[in-house]
């Protein structure tokens, strides 16, 4: 009797685990923002190495986590030289990994390309250009990122470029700490130029990402832009108000044209409390993250691996995956689940949520949508379907 008792209780929770791992594996899995190309040369590694423990992401766990295609993103921040330069060696190193193992990764640059290595099983490796500074002003060398494969660019990081301003930059008079140079006679938003690299985005069929961008530079956006347009990694700021997030018109004008929020794992960006607990961390190992700086490590990355090397404390101040698909409802619920994705910036980001470790946790999202009472049609949309649909928008 007990031993029936035993076998009963049991059922249940196998055929759950079965059903969500079924659904998760067979879903196409796509992730708009990764930032292992530029912390791998941070931290001197390689994705196609064994990383665990050392960073989000590695090769391997691509697969233990169901992600099919990845948009690795090239980025630099305002302060290196030759940006341009910098980006293309970045894309050198994607390209290497892709050479060294080819029957495990390939590069898409249409969704005729991106097809065929979901049906080979092999990793879809894709680009984005993290920060408009890269093309040094010269949209010749925006065509240059186009033809090396570059598929989106977040218009701009942090640092606004001279034709566009950045949400760091727009909001620097209402909060300095939060980065950006304040120039009282900088006008907000994009300029004619400005309106030129969004017009060629477009012709090119490159996705215009509003991730980072000022408001008024994102109004500008969608008033210029002919093709549905992405944020790759950001989340709504009614429930988180940074001013990386979206607001609700934001998030509606991008739904109203087709366009997609791809959800950020970042700790800061999903809870409002998080901030200042990494703050007074931070304060607590300055003297570490000056040194790593000190030795030419760019200064988010510093911060990160502090993060890394304390792991207990973080522990403590990460939110729950719960916390993060609060952000995933919220959208839903104001735009429907045609307009939201995973775009996890890991390896670009100190803390994600408690449960997600890296890329091979991404099972676990989907266990928790299927919790949330998502059905798999809906799922198969958030994790990847509704890239697909704004990815072939955009190429046509
Ligand atoms: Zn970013």
């Amino acid at each position: 009797m007990i031993k029936r008792i035993f076998f009963l209780l049991l059922i249940p929770a196998i055929t759950f685990s079965q059903k969500y791992k079924k659904i998760h594996f067979n879903a196409v899995l796509v992730d708009t923002h990764n930032d292992i190309p530029s912390s791998a040369i941070e931290k001197k590694v390689s994705f196609d190495d064994i990383l665990k423990g050392k960073t989000h992401s590695d090769l391997n766990r691509m697969f233990e986590g169901g992600v099919d295609a990845q948009m690795f993103s090239i980025f630099c921040d305002g302060e290196q030289k030759d940006p341009y330069n910098y980006a293309n060696q970045e894309i050198d190193s994607v390209y290497e990994w892709v050479r060294r193992n080819p029957s495990r990764m390939m590069m898409v640059y249409n969704p005729a390309n991106f097809k065929q290595a979901i049906k080979e099983k092999k990793l879809a490796a894709m680009l984005g250009v993290e920060g408009g500074h890269m093309i040094e002003n010269d949209i010749n060398k925006l065509d240059l990122l186009f033809k090396r494969g570059v598929r989106y660019m977040t218009i701009t990081w942090n640092n606004s470029t001279d034709w566009a301003t950045s949400a760091a930059f727009e909001t620097a008079s209402l909060n300095p700490s939060q980065g950006g140079t304040l120039d009282p006679n900088r006008k907000k938003g994009l300029t004619e130029f400005g309106v030129g690299v969004i017009k060629r985005m477009n012709e090119l069929g490159m996705m215009v990402d509003v991730s980072h961008l000022g408001e008024q530079s994102f109004w500008d956006v969608v008033k210029v832009t002919t093709k549905p347009i992405i944020a790759s990694h950001s989340c709504v700021w009614n429930l988180c108000p940074h001013r990386r997030n979206l607001k609700d018109d934001q998030i509606k004008a991008i739904a109203k044209g087709g366009g997609v929020i791809f959800l950020n794992f970042y700790s800061g960006f999903i809870d409002s409390t998080y901030e200042k607990k990494i703050a007074s961390f931070h304060k607590q190992h300055q003297s570490e993250i000056d040194a790593l700086i000190e030795k030419g490590n760019q200064k988010d990355y510093a911060g990160m691996m502090i993060a890394e090397k304390y792991k207990e404390e973080m522990k403590l101040i990460r939110p729950s995956l719960s916390v993060l698909l609060d952000h995933l409802d919220y959208i839903v619920k104001l735009v429907g689940v045609d307009h939201v994705g995973m775009g996890s910036d890991f390896d670009g980001i100190e803390a994600p949520p408690l449960e997600l470790n890296g890329v091979e946790d991404y099972p676990l999202v989907t266990k928790a949508l299927l919790e949330r009472g998502y059905s798999k049609k809906e799922i198969v949309k958030i994790l990847g379907g509704n890239f697909i649909r704004v990815f072939e928008a955009n190429m046509k």
